[in-house]
């Protein structure tokens, strides 16, 4: 480790331990100054709306904080970088989750670490909670019992339950893709996709892909040992992208390739390989902290345009997943969904990948350094601190559960979307 992560790290160290420690407190949003006050917050005004709770459960949304609050849950099992450090060590990540999540969209969060491991434990204490939260966003479990998690309590509960590094990376990459199609001159159901890693990530976002209109068939992943084909023994979320043949390598299953995805390891993809790519290839190197190849390396492969986007900050096109969550958990929670569904996370691909295309406020150019911002191979995805962001995507995500029939509530979208720009 060099000095500047030494210095990282120290700075991080002192960040977070600084009185207070940690990231977050509650707060009080009603007055508690005189005993009249007090009544009121709890006993024995507070039976008056526990009674309206009790005769129609979804006056939770009106007299408490439910439908402003997601629980952040994880057991630490696959956590950022890190891998599996259990449930405590995950806290200081879930707070993070927990401050961005209020910093973008005003969204208040609990964050949950349950010291579990079982998938069917995992579910249980999950859903019991379903009575505090609007939304639950899933964090940092790993796969393959993410996939079970997640599906099971969607089933099980009437709110959003949304695993973040399988749809977020999916959804923010899926913008990517629509716009990178678009700047190669080629359509989604035509694009030959090669994946490096079937994990948590990569298994949610081909699905994505899938729904954006790229042919399952045009699909090909590999993991660790290769191509995945129908003659391998693999779990049945990697049998879902399996291919017939023999297969082969990353190498060559990318021979040809318009878009290679990659959701492994870093440092696994050669020049080479990059030129032996279809014509303006689209790499999305998305290993963090290493790309699957740098960008500069990508870029010099060849002389036509490699559309590529990473994992990182330092380089154009970061696919960075704050760029959907607060906005798609803002969007379910101000119609009260009871479910984040493809449709929504389809609208949200679209409006991100529409907001590129848009004319950047000098604000935003300013705060990433003066850079040219406009609309092409350098830029196929908003960054993170436009504050379009929030009025583009929420109210596309709410329409979305409106017309999909998962909004408890309806909104006026032209008036909602006012409410969020002012
Ligand atoms: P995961 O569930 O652990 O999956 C990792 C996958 O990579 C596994 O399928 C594994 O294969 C495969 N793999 C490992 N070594 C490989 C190799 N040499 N060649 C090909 N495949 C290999 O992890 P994840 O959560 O999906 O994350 C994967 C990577 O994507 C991480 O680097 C993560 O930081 C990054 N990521 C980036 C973003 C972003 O940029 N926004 C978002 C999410 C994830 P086996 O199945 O054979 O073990
Ligand atoms: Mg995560």
């Amino acid at each position: 480790m060099g000095t500047d992560d030494d210095a990282l790290d120290d700075d991080a160290l002192e960040y977070h331990a600084s009185d207070p420690p940690g990231k977050l407190e509650i707060a009080t949003t009603k007055p508690t100054n005189t005993q009249r006050d007090l009544s009121l917050a709890y006993s024995p005004g507070v039976a008056a709306p526990c009674r309206k709770i009790a005769d129609d459960p979804d006056d939770a949304f009106t007299y408490t904080t439910k439908g402003n609050m997601v629980g952040v849950v994880s057991n630490g099992s696959a956590v950022l970088g890190l891998g599996d450090i259990g449930a405590q060590a995950s806290k200081p990540v879930m707070e993070g989750k927990g401050v961005l999540f209020k910093r973008f969209a005003d969204i208040d969060v609990f964050d949950i670490e349950l010291d579990q491991t079982d998938a069917d434990d995992v579910v249980e204490s999950v859903a019991a909670m379903e009575p505090t939260f609007g939304g639950i966003n899933l964090e940092d479990i790993k796969a393959p019992e993410c996939f079970e998690i997640e599906t099971r309590l969607r089933e099980e509960m009437d709110i959003p339950v949304f695993h973040d590094d399988q749809h977020g990376t999916a959804i923010i990459s899926g913008a990517a893709l629509l716009n990178a199609a678009e700047i190669a001159g080629k359509d989604l159901s035509e694009l030959e996709v090669v994946f490096s890693g079937a994990g948590a990530s990569a298994i949610a976002s081909a699905r994505f892909y899938v729904s954006l209109g790229v042919k399952r068939e045009n699909v090909t992943m590999c993991d660790s040992s290769g191509v995945i084909t129908e003659d391998r023994d693999v779990n049945e979320f990697k049998a879902e992208f399996a291919q017939p043949g023999d297969g082969g390598d990353l190498a060559d299953a990318m021979d040809g390739a318009d878009v290679f995805v990659g959701l492994s390891v870093g440092g696994i993809v050669s020049e080479e390989m990059v030129q032996s790519m279809a014509d303006d290839p689209i790499v999305f190197a998305m290993a963090n902290p290493d790309p699957e190849i740098a960008y500069e390396d990508a870029k010099n492969a060849r002389d036509d345009t490699v559309i590529m986007a990473t994992g990182r900050s330092d380089y154009p096109n970061q696919v960075n997943n704050v760029l959907g969550f607060p906005f798609i958990f803002r969007g379910a929670l101000d119609v009260r969904a009871t479910d984040i569904n493809e449709d929504m996370k389809v609208a949200c691909a679209e409006a991100l990948a529409d907001l590129a295309k848009q004319d950047v406020p000098d604000e935003v150019v300013k705060a990433y350094g003066d850079q040219p911002l406009q609309f092409g191979s350098e830029y196929i995805i908003p960054k993170p601190l436009d504050p379009r962001v929030l009025f583009e995507v929420a109210p596309a995500v709410a329409k979305a559960a409106q017309e999909s029939g998962v909004a408890r509530t309806s909104l006026d979208l032209e008036e909602y979307r006012e409410e969020l720009e002012a």
